[in-house]
């Protein structure tokens, strides 16, 4: 009798599985197919000659430290860095409050394992970022979900809503949100911290995209808005280098620290040596201050949207489309996207959509939003009654 692995499955996978949408966008792989699909940053801008140049000093200098294990916290020169330039925008931390981590995806997963028990709520924008509600479904984590205008995060509730569903941690984006592009107001953050405070409820703050702003000017952090220390910040350099390092960074305060480095070494011991040592020879003239992310992300017919900075548009249709069918029909005519619904933790959201514009050239943005066009304008004839 074969062995039926299913039986043997732990509880918590029974929420894990493959989205069915990963497999139609498989086909967007193919050369001719527009895809808007992704979150890929532009890959022309990588650095790669700077790493090129970094990991080959790395090597030379200190070849016997880069290959060898090193501290789970991470390395120190980094974090230095990274304490240095967040004080620059901010917020207040230093070294031995950053925390080292592959990916800020793994600080959403390492969060999940310190803090959720089976049935323990996370409070979430709807939408909100695919890869952190999979990682706390895996907590078997429950939601309260608030919902999200122009300005973010709604916090006129929020008091209701924290004292009613308790949550353990609030999830929060308030910079270029994925998959929605919005960026919370002022004043929505204030609210939001002041709430967190009287209910004594942690923040995650997880900010991949706020230095990706092409215009305006930027908003403080929560971070930097709090002095309960009740907020865990998260930055990476998947968006700012490049993702391939899996390389980023949790500003946890102090009485978190010790638990959070317990809970990455069962993970992965630590993040890449080499990769660090490597990022750090590049950080450390000031090469991601010197960034243009206006002219690298931004195509400049891009101008259609609204987003002041990111990489994600987000789009509702009228109720009634369901954007898993436009999918089949948009991938007919060699564009792709991602129907919006797998970012609602209640799974609504069937009209809405996300579309990333940094990885397509502006002809081809143009192209592909073109066909989407078409194909949008064919569903709305093919459902009139609720047009
Ligand atoms: N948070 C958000 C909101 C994201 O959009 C992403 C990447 N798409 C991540 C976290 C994970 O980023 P990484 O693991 O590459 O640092």
């Amino acid at each position: 009798m074969p062995v039926n692995w299913e039986s043997l499955f732990a509880d918590r996978t029974e929420r894990m599985h493959a989205s069915d949408i990963r497999e139609i966008l498989k086909v967007t792989a193919m050369p001719d197919v527009i895809s808007l699909a992704g979150g890929l940053p532009a890959p022309e801008v990588f650095p790669v000659e700077e790493f090129s140049l970094a990991f080959e000093r790395v090597l030379a200098e200190q070849g016997r430290v880069a290959l060898q294990y090193s501290a789970s916290e991470g390395y120190g020169p980094l974090r230095e860095l990274l304490a240095e330039r967040l004080g620059r925008f901010g917020t207040r931390c230093a070294a031995d409050n950053i925390l080292i981590t592959n990916g800020s995806q793994q600080a959403l997963d390492l969060i999940g394992k310190v803090f959720l028990n089976p049935g323990d709520r996370v409070l979430i924008e709807k939408p909100s970022y695919l890869g952190a509600i999979q990682a706390f479904d895996s907590y078997q984590a429950e939601y309260a979900i608030v919902p999200m205008d122009e300005d973010g995060m709604v916090t006129s509730d929020l008091d209701d809503v924290l004292a009613r569903e308790r949550p353990k941690l609030i999830y929060a984006l308030p910079n270029f949100q994925n998959p929605s592009g919005r960026t919370m107001s002022l004043q929505r953050r204030t609210q939001l911290v002041e709430a967190a405070r009287r209910h004594n409820v942690p923040i995650v703050e997880d900010d991949p995209y706020g230095e990706l702003r092409y215009e305006g000017r930027d908003l403080p952090s929560l971070k930097s808005l709090d002095f309960d220390d009740l907020v865990i910040g998260l930055g990476t350099f998947s968006k700012i280098l490049a993702p391939g390092l899996r390389l980023a960074w949790m500003v946890l305060p102090d009485a978190l620290y010790e638990m959070f480095v317990l809970s990455k070494q069962p993970a992965d011991l630590h993040t890449s040596t080499i990769a660090q040592m490597a990022t750090y020879e590049v950080c450390k003239d000031g090469f991601v201050d010197r960034l243009d992310a206006l002219e690298a992300y931004f195509p400049p017919s891009a101008r259609w949207t609204k987003a002041e900075g990111g990489l994600f548009v987000w789009a509702e249709l009228p109720d009634g489309i369901d954007t898993r069918e436009l999918l089949i029909e948009a991938v007919a005519q060699k564009v792709a996207f991602v129907p919006g619904q797998s970012f609602y933790a209640d799974r609504t959201g069937q009209n809405t959509m996300r579309l990333n514009f940094s990885n397509v050239t502006p002809d081809r943005l143009k192209l592909g939003i073109e066909r989407l066009g078409g194909a949008i304008e064919r569903r709305l004839a093919a459902t009139p009654a609720r047009r």
